[in-house]
């Protein structure tokens, strides 16, 4: 009888054991299929980054072969699991291709991650050219609206998904300056609960993150200035300017089963910049 009982118990400790080495190695996003798109750097890149550190198999894009090079190389150095494609989100053929060769190189798609933006121009709305006007509506409301629209059947198939959209605290908080880029990233968080809405009976969730003032080569010009900087850190109450990397673990705890039942939820980032009650 005691034998009996040692042995259970043995076979318990072998198996918790087991288990508990298995989920220390278990990273949260494997077998996870992502794109990011715009990924060669900046918030995109950390994102990626992010992404594939946590176990997903990552796409990373833009517009220019050597930045994906680039980038794909300094991700491959640190043993990441990425591949890269070349990917103007403004391009239908270079959309399609960016997620059909996804599907067909590793069989499914999982996580979209649709980050790419433009602002060509600075000044209040009214003062925006027709043409600027719909270069921004282009690329950074219907592109992303295109590739969910792609994305979507995928991740049906595959009876899970979740796609974020990158939009900003200017859409809770206008910035005078980036009168009709506000107005684009306003557009993403009504997207975001449309689409959520509209796919939540597949397992696909639809977030979005409004990251503050991140330092990226798109923030040149709130960042680089001595005096600019330090009104722009007036405004928040942390302190600093973000880092790329701190969108990083957002974007893969929004990803993750952690956030299982986190849908239609825009999230800002800012280091608790004022952006709403
Ligand atoms: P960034 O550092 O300037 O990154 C630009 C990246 O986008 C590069 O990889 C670039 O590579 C790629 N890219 C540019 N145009 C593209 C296009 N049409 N199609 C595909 N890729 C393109 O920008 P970021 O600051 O990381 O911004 C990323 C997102 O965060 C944007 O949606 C932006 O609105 C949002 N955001 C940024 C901040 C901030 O303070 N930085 C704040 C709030 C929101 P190629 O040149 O090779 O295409």
């Amino acid at each position: 009888m005691i034998l009996k009982t040692a042995g259970i118990l043995s076979r318990r400790f072998l198996f918790t054991t087991a288990a508990t080495k298995m989920s220390s190695t278990a990273k949260k996003l494997d077998g996870r299929i992502a794109i990011v798109t715009a990924s060669t750097e900046g918030i995109g890149f950390a994102i990626a980054k992010r992404l594939a550190s946590d176990g997903a198999q990552v796409v990373v894009s833009s517009r220019k072969q050597k930045n994906v090079d680039a980038a794909v190389a300094k991700l491959k150095m640190e043993g990441l699991s990425v591949t890269g494609m070349v990917c103007h989100v403004g391009l239908k053929e270079d959309r399609e291709k960016l997620i059909e060769q996804t599907v067909s190189l590793f069989g499914g798609l999982d996580i979209l991650i649709s980050n790419a933006a433009v602002n060509p121009v600075f000044g209040p709305v009214l003062s925006c050219p027709e043409d600027a006007w719909d270069k921004i509506f282009d690329i950074n409301v219907k592109t992303a609206f295109l590739l969910a629209k792609s994305a979507v059947p995928h991740m049906e198939k595959r009876g899970r998904g979740s796609i974020i959209f990158i939009s900003s605290i200017a859409g809770f908080q206008p910035f005078s300056a980036l009168g009709a880029y506000s107005v684009s990233k306003t557009a993403l968080l009504g997207l975001t609960k449309v689409l959520a809405q509209e796919v939540g009976h597949s397992g696909i969730r639809v977030n979005c993150i409004a990251p503050g003032v991140i330092q990226t080569k798109f923030s040149s010009m709130l960042v680089d200035n001595d005096a600019v900087r330090n009104k722009v850190l007036e405004g928040i109450p942390l302190q600093r300017i973000g880092q790329p990397e701190d969108m990083g673990g957002l974007a893969s705890f929004l990803c993750s089963d952690d956030a299982s039942f986190i849908t239609g939820e825009n999230i800002i980032a800012a280091g608790g910049a004022q952006s709403r009650l």
